[in-house]
């Protein structure tokens, strides 16, 4: 596997770890950072009390944890997993969390025909396997995956509150939408202790509160695919969420051929085309699901896709096979969110990339 550039940079303005802010009114930042998910997660913080802002941060990343504890596909023991191993039996109950996730992915698994499936853990399995030997899964491995692959037998009773895999064989994998809805129930954890001014970044996966004192939002940076031709572009964002879905973190290189860790549930196989998709959204889970959903779209579709939700806008950078040219393709509204350098930004790198 080889490691690419970072997908998402933050630049959130200079300043140490914790920083007097002037236009604050005394309010101090703070900034804390664990690994969850596999990923490195980081909370910033504006608020006058450290002891609340420290007390808020552990509450959050606690929340984190419990949500990588229900909906891992690499604990045996989570509660994804052991839905996962009754596959082809009854339905089974879960928890609140756990049944939104799902029911969150299987309403996108229908918008997009099932370019956007969590049920597609026994293909993404064999890409992992892939990864690790540098070799290509065979057709029939992968048609044996697929045969165990479908939307449309994730069964949810919401009345119930339980789900059913119905055909045996079928294994979860939120990997697409969980960083998101935990980034999401993590400024959550953080408004219900009063703070406002905040934000959590998971990897590719940021969610903003309030914005910092004095300023009109929380100003991001992301690093599309063509962020090594030097192209930076700056998010100006409050009350929402970005999310960058892409190959430049995680992908294996055979022959010749660059496969992503995305998945096309209709094939089998890894994304080739090189491309970033970045989604604002309302909310995380939203523009987490959106962003790798629209990866699998491409950008007739994709675009398509944003646009048909509410608050939601999208930039795709897609570096055509052979070619060294960047397609750059955006919902009208995206440009709304772009703000110029500001003085004083200092980029931060941010969160390698994730474990897999
Ligand atoms: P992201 O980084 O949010 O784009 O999510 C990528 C992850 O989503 C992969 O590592 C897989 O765990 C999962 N995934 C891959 N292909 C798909 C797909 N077609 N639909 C839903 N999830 C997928
Ligand atoms: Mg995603």
């Amino acid at each position: 596997m080889s490691v690419g550039l970072l997908a998402v940079l933050l630049l959130v303005g200079a300043g140490p770890t914790v920083g007097e802010d002037r236009a604050g009114g005394g309010l101090k930042r703070f900034e804390f950072q664990e690994t969850h998910m596999g990923s490195a997660f980081r909370l910033l913080i504006y608020c006058n009390d450290e002891e609340l802002a420290s007390g808020a941060a552990r509450a959050a990343f606690a929340r984190i944890a419990l949500l990588d504890a229900t909906l891992s596909d690499y604990k045996p023991d989570s509660e994804l997993m052991r839905l996962s191993d009754r596959a082809g039996g009854d339905p089974v109950p879960v928890s609140p969390e756990l049944f939104e996730v799902l029911a969150r992915s299987r309403e996108l698994s229908g918008r997009t025909d099932g370019a956007f499936d969590v049920t597609i853990n026994p293909v993404v399995k064999l890409w992992r396997r892939a990864r690790r030997n540098r070799e290509l899964p065979s057709r029939s491995q992968l048609d044996e995956a697929l045969s165990r692959v479908g939307w449309r037998d994730l069964e949810l009773d919401a009345q119930a509150r339980t789900v059913r895999l119905a055909r045996p064989g079928m294994r979860l994998d939120v990997g697409g939408i969980a960083k998101g809805y935990a980034s999401d129930a993590a400024l959550a954890e953080l408004r219900g202790a009063g703070i406002t001014r905040a934000l959590v970044a998971g990897a590719g996966d940021i969610v903003v509160g309030d914005p910092p004192p004095g300023r009109p939002g929380w100003r991001v940076g992301i690093a599309s695919a063509d962020a090594e031709a030097g192209e930076r572009r700056m998010l100006c964002l409050r009350n929402q969420a970005v999310s960058t879905s892409g190959d430049a973190e995680r992908f294996v290189e055979i022959e010749g051929v660059r496969y992503s860790h995305i998945v096309d549930p209709r094939t089998g196989l890894g994304l080739t085309g090189r491309s970033s998709v970045t989604v604002v959204a309302p909310d995380g889970t939203t523009s987490d699901s959106l962003a790798t959903a629209i990866s699998v779209l491409g950008p007739d579709r994709g675009l398509a896709l944003a646009e048909d939700t509410e608050g939601a806008e999208a930039l795709i950078v897609a570096i055509e096979p052979g070619q060294n040219q960047y397609e750059i393709r955006r919902t009208p509204g995206f440009d709304r969110w772009l703000t110029g350098p500001a003085e004083g930004d200092e980029p931060v790198p941010s969160l390698g990339p994730p474990e897999s």
